[in-house]
């Protein structure tokens, strides 16, 4: 099972350094090598929100895995229209690895429009109201037609809150389509072992699946990408005992990486932290840890240290678009009228673009004058913010130097401004 496993297995993962729980790692895949730990700008349908690809390859960002959701670039354009592009990576025009949600967390923030049973998710399109349906094996075919590096399990998240009963219903739901997705994965995989198919010579698409037209049928394999990685996700709300046993029965079902989901849905942060610290060290070691929608560069540090190499998060997009900048010295608001004048950059530590061209006062009378330069000033700096972190955390442990860049970035933020 296992030599099965390494001869198809998609992502190599090696261990370059550590300390403590800390590890710098790489991951190989088809398209380059990731150097973690990692942050992953999230492109939603398809786009990182205000910012141009050319500048996410820029070494002032250096973005080397983008994420996009399942769910939004299903509803649409929808997978004939990529497909017929030849795949996610030539459809926006990103030759860097990618990863694909599931489309599970997605499904589940939209509350009351879903309906949640054994089979899978209803839910009503947040586009037109339509009716539609996700199932693990929906979300199998609609990544493989995507065509990510890696994929993700299909799986149902339980508020942060979540009583003990509710959370371990969710919880062994979740283990079940766990099972289903990776059936589903492996039949893909299996069947076009033969013939792997070129990334640079997508399937046509005259043969292409309908993920619509087959969701109850049987799974076609002719247009599947190889050498796909799919990683489990793990559950459990804030329950220590059902994560531990999420996570023991998840590793089971093996895959090729391990999230860990269901966190910064409303519960505290000491919460979050205890759950990461208890489990991530747990995560079989081989194997990559990835936090899910977590969270500010504070957080990103605090999740290293307890074991986790990979990490995504709206954060720095969405909160560029709404005057917010991440810095060293914590988070600065742009309409704050203290920086009517202030001639400084956002952050005097960043040595990106935006802050060695542009003043707070300028970014201010951009966003306040409502120009759209402002969202993606903002949206740069933050990335670049988020990106320079992380690249500072890798060099860190690698020089065995984590624990002092932790204490200093720690002590910087909260002196905050002055
Ligand atoms: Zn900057």
């Amino acid at each position: 099972m296992s030599s099965l496993k390494s001869q198809v297995s998609s992502l190599s993962f090696e261990i370059v350094a550590c300390e403590g729980e800390a590890r710098a790692a790489l991951i190989s895949t088809r398209r380059g090598v990731i150097e973690t730990p990692v942050f992953m700008p999230v492109g939603t349908v398809g786009t990182v929100k205000g910012i141009r690809f050319e500048e996410l390859e820029s070494p002032d960002l250096g973005a080397q895995i983008i994420l996009g959701n399942t769910y939004h670039l299903w509803l649409r354009p929808g997978i004939e229209v990529i497909k017929a592009s030849g795949g996610l990576h030539k459809f926006i025009g990103w030759d860097r690895a990618m990863l694909t949600d599931s489309g599970g967390f997605q499904v589940w923030s939209l509350g009351k429009l879903r309906k949640i049973s054994e089979e899978g998710t209803e839910f009503r399109s947040h586009i037109d109201g339509a009716l539609c349906f996700l199932s693990p094996e929906i979300s199998m075919q609609v990544q493989a037609a995507l065509g990510a590096e890696i994929a993700m399990a299909f799986d149902e998240c339980a508020p942060g809150e979540a009583t003990h009963d509710d959370a371990r219903r969710s919880m062994e739901l979740t283990l079940r389509w766990a099972k289903r997705s990776k059936e589903a994965f492996e039949r893909y995989r299996t069947a076009g072992g033969s013939q792997r198919v070129d990334v640079e010579k997508p399937v046509p698409p005259e043969t292409a699946v309908d993920p619509l037209a087959t969701a109850s049928g049987s799974v076609p394999t002719s247009n599947l990408r190889h050498n796909q990685a799919l990683f489990g996700i793990i559950q459990g709300a804030s329950h220590l005992d059902l994560r531990r046993e999420s996570l023991e029965r998840t590793v089971e079902i093996n895959f090729d990486g391990y999230a860990i989901g269901g966190l910064s849905v409303g519960e505290a942060k000491p919460v979050m932290l205890e759950v990461i610290e208890d489990i991530a060290p747990r995560i079989p070691a081989d194997k990559p840890r990835y936090l899910m929608g977590v969270g500010t560069p504070q957080d990103l540090i605090e999740a290293v240290a307890r074991g986790v190499d990979m990490f995504d998060c709206v954060l720095p997009t969405r909160n560029g678009r709404t005057g917010q900048a991440f810095t060293s010295r914590g988070k600065l608001n742009v309409k704050n009228a203290r920086f009517t004048n202030d001639q400084r950059p956002l952050d005097e530590s960043c040595r990106c673009s935006v802050c060695r061209r542009h003043s707070r006062s300028f970014i201010r009378h951009l966003y306040l004058a409502g120009e759209m330069l402002a969202a993606i000033l903002l949206t740069h700096h933050n990335l670049a913010f988020f990106l320079d972190t992380m690249r500072g955390v890798r060099q860190a442990i690698r020089s065995g130097q984590f624990a002092k860049f932790r204490r200093e970035f720690t002590e910087q933020l909260s002196s905050g401004f002055e």
